[in-house]
């Protein structure tokens, strides 16, 4: 079956997403001045959707974006888009910009700010990937922690990123992950992190550069209710390389195992702990969303 029109919410108002137009200075585009979230829906429900509606004014707090909707009337807007699309599931994508302005780049010259939200599919990886695993490299770009654009904020400057997908790209590699300027292991380009090492469950604090990922709230969690210790722990390239099981979590990649990083081949993939998350992963979705 053909996949189904896409469809966005724009300002309040829903159209197909190819008729959805904002102004050439707007400076989401002339300066990646905006936030975004991403997620999923199931049976026509989002997933976590409040979680997603509280990252989105933290990020658009940080940035000084005044935010002309609450939670409230985007969470409306989420259900008349879901409404409104032909599919049963699929992804949202919820962006706030800084709005039009002229071509200088002061934010006091946007007046209000743009925000839509599209509904489409979204997939991350291919099957292959998904099964076996994929294949890392290091990038050489860093995420920079505590100088500049903290990387908790969630914005749409994701020109590291893909700086690091490039290095991937030319490696023949699947995705990047990025160390901060320390040294430490960061995040994946679009996704957090988790390694497994005897038993204990081990990711990368927000201090060291990743995003607070809702996926990864959601595992932490589920990892306890399973008796599986986690933890928030400092990594470095050596724990990668050194690590039983590697994995990465993102609304749109969901849980990716990982099966080589920069050539070293990782004990297991998928591991024993991924394949049990991903069972509670999939048994959360249904109960949440009765898919
Ligand atoms: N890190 C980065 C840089 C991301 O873009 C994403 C995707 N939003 C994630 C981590 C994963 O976060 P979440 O589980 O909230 O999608």
């Amino acid at each position: 079956a053909a996949a189904p029109t896409p469809y966005c919410w724009l300002n309040g108002a829903i159209v197909p997403a190819a008729e959805a137009a904002i102004s050439v200075y707007d400076h989401g585009l002339l300066y990646g001045d905006g936030v975004f979230e991403g997620l999923r829906f199931y049976q026509r429900t989002p997933f976590r959707v409040e979680r997603h509606l509280q990252r989105l004014p933290d990020s658009a707090a940080a940035l000084g974006i005044v935010l002309p909707y609450d939670a409230n009337a985007l969470r409306q807007g989420i259900n008349a888009l879901i409404s409104r699309y032909d599919g049963e599931s699929g992804y949202l994508r919820l962006v706030v910009t800084r709005g039009p302005g002229n071509l200088g780049l002061n934010p006091r010259n946007c007046a209000t700010p743009n925000v839509f939200i599209l509904a489409d599919q979204l997939s991350m990886a291919s099957r292959e990937a998904q099964e076996k695993g994929l294949k890392l490299i290091i990038a050489s770009v860093r995420r920079t922690v505590g100088a500049g654009l903290d990387p908790r904020v969630k914005s749409l400057n994701y020109l590291t990123s893909i700086l690091a997908r490039m290095e991937a790209n030319v490696a023949g590699a699947d995705e990047a992950l990025l160390l901060n300027e320390r040294g430490q292991v960061a995040e994946a380009s679009a996704e957090n992190l988790f390694i497994v090492r005897q038993g204990h469950l081990l990711t990368p604090p927000t201090s060291d550069g990743a995003l607070a990922g809702v996926t990864r709230s959601v595992i932490m969690d589920l990892a306890q209710a399973d008796n599986i210790p986690v933890s928030e722990r400092t990594l470095t390239p050596y724990d990668l390389y050194t690590a039983d099981e590697c994995f990465l979590t993102g609304s749109g990649a969901g849980l990716l195992p990982v099966a080589e990083v920069d050539g070293r081949p990782l004990r297991t993939s998928p591991g024993e702990v991924l394949q049990r998350l991903r069972q509670a992963f999939a048994a959360l979705i249904a109960q949440e969303c009765g898919a």
